[in-house]
């Protein structure tokens, strides 16, 4: 009998999930119910893609959190055969100031993490659904929370501030940073790549969906592009990046907006798909020739431009960049243009390399290394999950 570990990444209207053998956190299946209040639909996928098993409900279904994990546990009861699950990992949005690890779930662990949703309403409470589920429904069944932000914490107290008046920074509107569990894979398989970069100085483009650059020194979080919530930075499928706050004050004054038609417009209808009024993803973009796809595309090349040189700044300097998630994985195109922008902070790009995905995508005698290395968020869970519990 071997023991496993499921990952939970629960959101607005999906839960995904990914099971790890335990001894060598070799990935078993992985996959996801999504709709889950519209038209629910579960799939289990194979490490190579293939359908392991599949089931829809009827559009109109409201399956929700409880009958998604559910049918997710009646599922991985069939698959785990004779297998036992030994612990469950979730991947949690925000940690506040106070979690700067992982940590172990319980009643009171659960409680004080609901005092966070404040800080990230639209994430936090789908995230903590499966951890009071489970808690009522398998007691013994030990629980991890990896959070979004524990990453950042190692950042230098200014970088956490906003010159707001301090009351407010102790009440906890700060810079808390995102994407950490990403950053954190990616600083821990550096050495393999570059020991140069994992002792130095590096910035980290996470570019998806979500996009955010971090910047690391000697493999810690240093700086980021995100802020007190994930809408900071640069510009993303639908979220705005970075904006003058006066922007918000002329919406509200000006407009008559309230909180959540703002909060509409921030999260939902900007970024790539405000700006092209196409699409908020990228290869449908790339695929375009609508002079507004190449202009959602130019702004965010833009951005991304002047936050790295942002960041190289608080680094004092650059010694490689590494890019990953959906757009930095797979799009050459944007890598290309990304690289050509910092020529001059020495960062060089082979367009062979980079047209074979890399993983070095800079020529050798390149100041500045540039590299494509994939993440997995969902691998950092896993392990962090069976450290916590086993302290291996
Ligand atoms: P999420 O933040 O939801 O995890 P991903 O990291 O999967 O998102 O990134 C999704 C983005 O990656 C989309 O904009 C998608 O168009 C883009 N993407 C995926 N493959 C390619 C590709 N071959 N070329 C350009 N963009 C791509």
């Amino acid at each position: 009998m071997a023991d496993a570990i499921l990952v939970l990444n629960a959101g607005s209207s999906s839960i995904k999930f990914s099971l790890f053998g335990a001894a060598a956190l070799a990935l078993d299946v992985h996959g996801q119910t999504e709709g889950l209040y519209t038209a629910p639909r579960f799939v289990a996928r194979d490490p190579s893609g293939g359908t392991v098993a599949e089931k829809s409900w009827p559009e109109g279904t409201k399956l929700g959190h409880e009958g998604a994990l559910e049918h997710l546990l009646a599922f991985l009861r069939d698959q785990l055969r004779g297998d036992r699950l030994v612990g469950v990992g979730h991947r949690i949005v925000h940690g506040g100031p106070g979690y700067t690890a992982p940590v172990r779930l319980d009643e009171g662990v659960l409680k004080s993490l609901q005092g966070l949703v404040p800080l990230a309403p639209l994430h936090q409470p789908h995230n903590l659904a499966p951890i009071a589920l489970l808690l009522e429904r398998a007691p013994g069944l030990p629980q991890v929370a990896c959070f979004d932000t524990s990453f950042h914490r190692t950042n230098p107290d200014v970088a956490q501030r906003f010159a707001l008046p301090v009351e407010l920074h102790d009440a906890g509107v700060r810079r808390y940073g995102f994407h950490g569990l990403s950053y954190e894979y990616i600083a821990s398989v550096l050495p393999r790549f570059d020991l140069k970069a994992a002792a130095g100085r590096t910035v980290v483009l996470h570019l998806g969906n979500g996009s955010s650059l971090c910047a690391l020194a000697s493999g810690a979080s240093v700086a980021s592009t995100m802020g007190f919530t994930a809408l900071d930075g640069v510009p993303m499928g639908t979220r705005c990046g970075a904006v003058d706050p006066g922007v918000i004050l002329f919406l509200l004054n000006e407009r008559g907006m309230d909180a959540r038609a703002l909060e509409r417009l921030l999260y939902d209808e900007s970024g790539l798909l405000g700006v092209s009024g196409i699409s908020s993803d990228m290869r449908a973009l790339l695929s375009s020739d609508d002079p507004r796809a190449a202009l959602a595309i130019d702004l965010y090349v833009y951005r991304i431009r002047r936050e790295l040189g942002s960041l190289a700044a608080a680094l004092g300097g650059l010694d490689a960049i590494v890019f990953t998630a959906g757009i930095g994985e797979n799009s050459a195109a944007i890598r290309e243009r990304v690289c050509r922008d910092a020529a001059w902070l020495g960062v060089g790009i082979d367009p062979a390399a980079n047209g074979r995905g890399g993983p070095r995508i800079s020529p050798p005698g390149a100041r500045t290394a540039a590299w494509v290395i994939p993440t997995d968020e969902e691998l950092m869970i896993a392990r962090h999950t069976r450290r916590v519990l086993t302290g291996s």
